[in-house]
């Protein structure tokens, strides 16, 4: 499900999932279709770990990732390095991802680099 806003998220967030509702700021723009699918991905996460599981993961691992961080890019790279956020973008271009996908497939991005 995709709710589109003027106000949520604010920018520069585009787009934000919450509990598998994406809500979209449409001042930036409607959502490619390698967007939705980057979305989709985060969906099928929360539905395995749940939503509540999910978040807590979500940012134990963003402020682990930050405290090792040591660049002034440090809270952007640690986003980027979230397992659930290095599955999403690096399978965003696959139209066929979510039909190949393995439950826990982000697992598989746990390793500790970018
Ligand atoms: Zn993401």
């Amino acid at each position: 499900m995709i709710v589109r806003s003027r106000h949520f998220p604010r920018a520069p967030f585009h787009a934000i999932n919450l509990c598998g509702i994406v809500f979209v700021n449409t001042r930036l723009g409607e959502l490619t279709a390698t967007e939705r699918r980057h979305e989709q991905i985060h969906t099928w996460q929360q539905w395995e770990l749940t939503p509540v599981g999910f978040y807590l993961w979500y940012v134990a691992e963003w402020a682990v990732r930050l405290w090792c961080s040591r660049s002034a890019s440090g809270p952007y790279r640690a986003y980027r390095s979230i397992a659930f956020e290095r599955e999403a973008y690096d399978r965003q271009g696959n139209a066929a991802y979510l039909r190949e996908r393995k439950p826990f497939a982000w697992m598989c991005y746990l390793r500790r680099g970018a």
